[in-house]
């Protein structure tokens, strides 16, 4: 079998790349089981200086980093070569802070000494996506390295130039041969991954479906696993918002990635006040977005990842409209080479269609009437999903309080877009998934939180 990279931006063909057999990857398996044992001895200091320089390696070369990701998923050059420099601040990050978050922690008992101690537990099987095909990677293996663990990567089928690079990168930067290698396989082969004894965690970014599939078969094994999945990030706009910044901060959180994020914005829940005049605004900014080939830097709006993903998103379009739902632009598959869809603003969409309860992963708004104030929060929280939320208001302690108390998802803002930062914990409830990442927490997803008593 072998991996076809495929340009989405005009449908050639680029490269292909040769499965690796279940034996080879075994093989892979063992040598970074051995690296692992000596990688565990080693100081923070030491792992520190390593992971400075993979940070250097990112930002240094990142024009060719963001390259490769524009010719593999199609995301804007520019925005490549952006999500490289940000993988170099996970890794900045975590080499300054990861000794401090996984210090003893003394407990005092009637023991003479007592403390928790955080130790690392050898290979992470990561199952990562094409989206941000660098920095869903780093910010699993930043922290991973760090706390003294080893990784073996399944990166997604379309972007293995990605999954080969960032292999390329860490053992460039010095981290010893084999502490975090590729294994260039399809979904199929996972499950004997994860049936690997040396494998002892997983950790897979994705849609739901692929995460309720891994985590089955790791709990058939007994293995943790971390799980980051879609959402349906609602942004709730009460009536006191200021609707221009609303307005400009709901569209670019939608069209992030060309709308391919799992925190962007995809419903926009609006107070029955103010529809008219949000929907108008959210119309001109979505339609001023220039929709072209990725490395023009003229370009707003890149193609998507693959075509079969700009079909299904069409579909839920279509489905979306059969059931009620207005479009008020785009929602045409346009006459171009590449997996190209238009920036496209549905309104009255309707419960219980696709619009309304899907996750939409492109390039499509969804505009949903609440009554009132009380109504939209309502509304927002009426998913399955439970990634991100904003809220939108003048009054800041009325958002800080809907944010932390009424919005049902793990990362809630106030007048802004959900972003992910190193500094602040990642994840979600519900079908988003669960576990951390990034910040103090996520370091601590993948250790053995040890009690070490002494009489
Ligand atoms: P998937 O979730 O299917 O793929 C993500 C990763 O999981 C890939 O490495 C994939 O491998 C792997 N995978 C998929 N199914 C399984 C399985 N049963 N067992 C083990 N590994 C598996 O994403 P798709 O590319 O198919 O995108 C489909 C939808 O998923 C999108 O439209 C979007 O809704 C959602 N998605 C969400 C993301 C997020 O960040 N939350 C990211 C990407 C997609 P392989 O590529 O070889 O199939």
């Amino acid at each position: 079998m072998s991996m076809q990279v495929i340009n989405p931006a005009n449908g050639e063909k680029l490269k292909s790349y040769d499965e690796i057999s279940p034996e080879k990857a075994e093989g892979i398996i063992d040598d970074v089981n051995d690296a692992w044992l000596s990688w565990k001895e080693t100081s923070f200091e030491y792992r520190a200086s390593l992971m400075k320089e993979a940070a250097r390696i990112l930002r240094d070369e990142k024009e060719k980093w963001g390259q490769l990701m524009t010719d593999e998923m199609g995301k804007l050059k520019n925005d490549g070569v952006a999500e490289a420099e940000k993988c170099a601040w996970v890794c900045e990050y975590y080499a300054e802070n990861a000794e401090k978050f996984l210090q003893r922690e003394p407990v005092s008992t009637d023991a003479s000494n007592s403390f928790v101690s955080f130790q690392p537990i050898g290979i992470v099987l990561a199952v990562m996506p094409w989206n941000f095909p660098f920095w869903q990677v780093w910010r699993f293996a930043a922290p991973a390295l760090m706390a003294g663990n080893a990784g073996v990567l399944k990166h997604a089928s379309n972007v293995p130039g990605c999954a080969m690079a960032i292999e390329e990168i860490i053992l460039r930067a010095g981290f010893p041969k084999n502490l975090f290698r590729t294994l260039l396989i399809g979904s199929s082969g996972v499950n004997k991954i994860i049936e690997n004894k040396k494998v002892k965690a997983v950790t897979l970014t994705g849609s739901t479906p692929a995460g309720k599939a891994v985590a089955s078969k790791a709990g058939e094994e007994l293995k943790k696993t971390v799980l980051e999945l879609g959402g349906s990030d609602p942004y709730v706009i009460l009536e006191d918002a200021d609707l221009e910044l609303a307005a400009e901060t709901c569209v670019n959180s939608r069209l992030i990635n060309g709308g391919q994020s799992c925190i962007a914005a995809k419903r926009f829940i609006v107070n029955s006040k103010i529809k008219a005049e949000f929907e108008a605004l959210v119309v001109d900014k979505m339609e001023a977005r220039v929709m072209g080939d990725p490395n023009d830097e003229h370009s707003t709006l890149g193609p998507m990842a693959r075509e079969d993903l700009r079909d299904e998103l069409h579909d839920q379009v279509i489905r979306s409209i059969d059931a009620g739902a207005k479009c008020l632009t785009g929602g045409s598959v346009p006459q171009l080479e590449g997996a190209y869809y238009p920036a496209t603003v549905l309104t009255e969409v309707k419960e219980g269609t696709p619009a309304y309860s899907e996750e939409m992963f492109g390039p499509v708004a969804s505009i949903i009437e609440a009554k009132d104030d009380d109504d939209a929060i309502r509304i927002a929280n009426d998913t399955v999903f439970g990634l991100g939320a904003a809220v939108f208001t003048q009054d800041v302690a009325k958002g800080e309080r809907i944010a932390e108390q009424q919005l049902q998802a793990g990362a809630c803002f106030v007048n802004s877009l959900v972003k992910s930062d190193p500094r602040l914990p990642f994840g979600g409830i519900n079908e988003s998934g669960y576990g951390r990442e990034l910040g103090p927490y996520g370091i601590k997803e993948f250790v053995n939180i040890k009690a070490v008593y002494v009489k």
